[in-house]
């Protein structure tokens, strides 16, 4: 049996107008969208830091510089999609994931098993292998003041 790692990812984009609103590469009709240098899919880049993370692989922001022309308006599950393709290649197998996205708007749920789908192709994996919920912070700080969306996730490698 191979070693089991465990990976953590968070990341955070603010909302504002005039721009998409792409989580888990689902592209929800909302009033405000995700700042950002790519696509700025808040829910990808949690999930392709846990995975980083537990490869002990770094981290996004260091394989895809946000100073780099090459990733602006990048689509960030083409992305996630290069995080497992080069831990594979470091020998690691995904076995599990599950992420949660904390905000108040826009609402998650009708949206979730389309972004499990979306985020399980990229990584290769089953759509039982990722979970994906929402909750919101009550209206409290940033998240509950519709400031910006955050999003944080887990994960178990295998090494081969
Ligand atoms: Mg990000």
């Amino acid at each position: 049996m191979g070693a089991w790692r465990i990976g953590h990812g968070y990341d955070v984009h603010r909302l504002v107008e005039g721009r998409r609103c792409i989580i888990g590469g689902v592209d929800i009709p909302h009033e405000k969208g995700l700042l950002g240098h790519s696509d700025a899919d808040v829910l990808a880049h949690a999930l392709a830091d846990a995975i980083l993370g537990a490869a002990r692989a770094g981290d996004i922001g260091k394989l895809f510089p946000d100073t780099d022309p090459a990733y602006e308006s990048a689509d960030s599950l083409a992305l996630l999609a290069r995080v497992m393709e080069h831990v594979r290649s470091l020998g690691f197998d995904l076995v599990d994931a599950d992420c949660t996205i904390a905000c108040e708007q826009p609402k998650i749920t009708p949206h979730r098993d389309a972004m499990r789908a979306n985020l399980a192709r990229a990584l290769g994996a089953d759509i039982d292998a990722v979970g994906v919920k929402a909750t919101t912070t009550e209206k409290l700080g940033w998240e509950g003041e519709g400031q910006g969306i955050g999003a944080w996730a887990v994960c178990l490698l295998e090494k081969r």
